[in-house]
């Protein structure tokens, strides 16, 4: 199977995604417009590096830009002088590659990310009454000198009819100077700002001009770049491409009119050359009909994708596993408790989907504590019911390991015959599970990603099901669904504790069906949060104390750091000799990430059974682990910590009937996210109001997390503001997929570009 026919979407905007403003982790380098642009105008003297370390600039998000332009502007010098050469044209076409940019349309798509105004110039006494935002001025150099104090600088002043500008350069070039001499005519913008000398302007953008020079008419685009790449390079490329390609529309304007969109080659025309009367300010907000067209077509891309890969998915075949049977029946039947409304209710469905003849590809989300467990354990019962395998993968060996002991628990007593297998056994273990997976003797198999590399075959593979989904690539888990007999796919269950909030389940999730757990089993009492400075400690450990003579068990979570895993063990290890001496009544564990399995094993089995009253923990415990008994949870520098992650931690306790307790310890003072954050985790128990907030907080990017970010990000659409233009994309993909396969495929050639193997499925 060709994973691109499973998830193409998730793949297709992988490379670089430089439209999303300040949402990406990782900026890519952009290429200063001007700096760029001047390698390849003579006239112009932009090249010279610009200044980074003035505290004063690096603040605006406009000069955040140029921190970028010191090594650009090095690097495209060097580039600028190959440009004619021929091995350097396949070098740019590799570059041009690298953001996407093959066929012609890709290059018509690829639109400005910002709009920067060169229409105006202002006389230099006006300019000075407009404080803050960016100006164009122009006049003769009346002084040009380098100067040392503060330290050394090139200050050139420059005066027209109204008042004078002294432009000041931190890096520069010895030859500008000569560039800048007194009686040269300059056109120079940038931020105006009221310096010691007057009204001044900091690494300006400038060109020497003859008098009466023409100004642009209208905004100039700003295209997203990396190195190497000169604006005016991208810019002559999307002329070029614009005039080869056709731009008809794939959406018929009975369509468009009901959608309220505006056509396609007007919109493509509006952006990257938008006529002197457009509305700026729509326009460089994203507002303008011509982005909203924009955005729609591409989120009408990702679903008619993921809709497509969901129904090619449903022509594969998949073996029924319509029996419930002895095995299910008896295992609920044992069950010290009944199941919640929720958990029926997605068990139903899952039952219904393993019934069918074609795969299922269901993502079971439900809360930390709500009881997913036992509802993949049903499913699993029920493919063994129906004399199949059933494979369980755990993103970690601990969760892998609580998995197998719980299940093995329920299922082994009614005669299930289950396999381990993780990456630590020995060879001789692994041998022994590989033997009874090849031959069909393990109904069920629990392990961690161990269970997907190829030697494991599986003899007669129903059902796989993955825990904590979010932590898989999706290479990994097709990977899995490809053992069973060719032509046949196993059915597959996800289960995630990150609950996806509604737009961003609908976008990404849009070729999966999803199940949802949403209520708790009963009698948990809410885990109460409290947010306490560190200097509190001595009443933390008072508290784990007297908690631990109650007979109730600890968490104690030490602090995530990011910079070392040396130090964050070593934290570790003191923290557990600090508690051990100040608690000698209690018997403290400690687990981390750099245990064997079998001593991570040892210590985790002492807690669950009590042995130990106090669990010292790296994150190692975020996920999964499950011992009732623990109402107690402290977790240190929490301000260091994510939301969601925060909210899994929590989960580790307030699953018995103890009332329980969480303790978030922080070193103030404290930063507005990490303030909201930590409020947020006090005031809610409720995983998708959490994650909500998460979203609100991170923004789409980086709450999906680094893996997925990359996989998910869409280049225009914003998922938080454009929902309206999600659900539209939607519904039409629908409506196409059902009526008109033509635009279909029409319009998945246009947006999916070099894609094309896609467009096999
Ligand atoms: P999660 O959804 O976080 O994986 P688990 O499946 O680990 O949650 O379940 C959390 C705890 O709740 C477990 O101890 C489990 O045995 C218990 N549990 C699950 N379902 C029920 C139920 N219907 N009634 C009572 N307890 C339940
Ligand atoms: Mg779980």
């Amino acid at each position: 199977m060709n994973p691109d026919t499973l998830e193409p979407i998730r793949t297709q905007f992988s490379s670089y995604h430089p439209y999303t403003k300040n949402k990406l982790t990782a900026k890519p380098t952009i290429l200063h417009p001007m700096a760029a642009e001047d390698q390849s105008a003579k006239t112009n003297a932009d090249n010279a590096p610009s200044g980074l370390h003035e505290p004063a600039i690096t603040a605006s998000p406009i000069e955040t830009e140029k921190t970028s332009t010191k090594t650009a502007a090095k690097k495209s010098k060097t580039t600028a002088s190959k440009v004619n050469n021929g091995s350097s044209a396949s070098k740019i076409s590799e570059k041009l590659a690298k953001l996407g940019l093959r066929k012609d349309m890709d290059f018509v798509l690829h639109l400005p990310m910002r709009y920067e105004d060169e229409t105006e110039i202002v006389n230099m006494r006006d300019a000075s009454f407009r404080g803050g935002s960016s100006v164009q001025v122009e006049g003769i150099v009346s002084e040009c000198d380098i100067q040392y104090r503060p330290r050394r600088q090139l200050v050139v002043t420059i005066a027209d009819d109204t008042g004078q500008v002294v432009l000041r350069f931190l890096n520069f070039y010895g030859n500008q100077t000569k560039q800048m001499a007194v009686g040269i005519r300059i056109r120079a913008r940038g931020e105006l700002r009221h310096g010691f000398f007057g009204a001044e302007m900091v690494h300006p953008h400038y060109k020497v001009v003859n008098e009466g020079a023409p100004l642009p008419t209208a905004l100039t685009p700003v295209y997203p770049s990396g190195e190497g790449l000169p604006q005016a390079l991208l810019r002559k490329a999307i002329v070029n491409a614009m005039t080869r390609v056709h731009c008809h529309d794939t959406l018929s304007p009975a369509r468009l009119s009901a959608l309220g969109l505006q056509d396609f080659e007007s919109s493509i025309r509006i952006l990257h050359n938008p006529p002197s009367e457009v509305d700026q300010y729509s326009l460089i907000e994203r507002e303008h009909p011509a982005w909203e067209r924009m955005k729609f077509d591409e989120l009408l891309a990702q679903q008619l994708s993921l809709k497509r890969a969901q129904i090619s998915r449903r022509s594969k075949g998949a073996n029924a596993l319509p029996l419930v049977g002895e095995l299910s029946n008896a295992f609920l039947l044992n069950l010290p408790f009944s199941l919640t409304k929720a958990q029926e209710k997605v068990l139903a469905e899952i039952r219904a989907d393993l019934r069918e003849a074609f795969p299922m590809q269901r993502l079971l989300q439900g809360d930390v504590g709500s009881g997913k467990t036992i509802v993949a354990a049903l499913a699993a019962a029920q493919a063994i019911d129906n004399g199949f395998q059933a494979a369980l993968m755990a993103p970690t060996e601990i969760l892998a390991e609580q998995h197998f002991r719980k299940i093995a628990a329920w299922l082994e007593p009614l005669g299930v015959k289950t396999a381990w297998l993780t990456g630590s056994l020995k060879k001789k273990e692994k041998d022994a599970a590989n033997a009874l997976i090849t031959s069909g003797e393990a109904q069920l198999v629990i392990g961690t990603h161990a269970l997907i590399q190829d030697s494991v075959q599986f003899k007669k593979l129903g059902l796989v099901i993955v825990d904590e989904q979010h932590r898989f690539g999706v290479s990994q888990r097709l990977n899995l669904a490809n053992k069973t007999e060719a032509g046949k796919v196993p059915h597959q269950l996800m289960m995630s504790a990150t609950p996806i909030p509604r737009t961003l389940a609908m976008t990404y999730y849009a070729d999966l069906e999803v199940s949802v757990i949403d209520e708790l089993p009963p009698g948990r009492t809410p885990i109460v949060t409290r947010v306490i400075d560190q200097n509190r400690r001595d009443e933390v450990i008072a508290r784990v104390q007297a908690a631990g003579q109650e007979g109730k068990q600890v968490y104690w979570v030490c602090p995530l750091i990011e910079e070392s895993e040396t130090l964050q063990l070593q934290t570790a290890t003191d923290t557990h000799a600090m508690l051990a001496e100040a608690l000698p009544e209690l018997r403290v564990g400690l687990v981390h990430g750099r245990l064997k399995p079998a001593e991570k094993q040892a210590t985790m089995e002492a807690f669950i059974r009590n042995e130990s009253q106090v669990l010292v923990a790296t994150t190692v415990i975020e996920v999964g682990v499950d011992v009732p008994n623990a109402s107690l949870m402290v977790i240190e520098h929490a301000e260091r910590f994510g939301l969601s992650q925060l909210h899994q931690l929590r989960g580790r306790v307030g699953r018995g009937a103890a009332a329980s307790a969480c303790l978030l310890l922080y070193q103030g003072p404290l930063g507005g996210t990490a303030k909201q954050r930590l409020a947020t985790m006090r005031e809610s128990n409720d995983g998708f109001e959490i994650a909500r907030k998460d979203l609100e907080l991170r923004g789409p990017g980086e709450f999906l997390g680094a893996r997925q970010s990359g996989e998910a990000m869409l280049r225009f659409a914003n998922l938080e503001t454009d929902q309206w233009l999600v659900e539209k994309a939607r519904n039409l993909a629908d409506d196409l997929l059902k009526n008109d396969p033509a635009t279909v495929i029409a319009h998945l050639e246009r947006w999916l570009g070099y894609k094309e193997e896609f467009l096999r499925v």
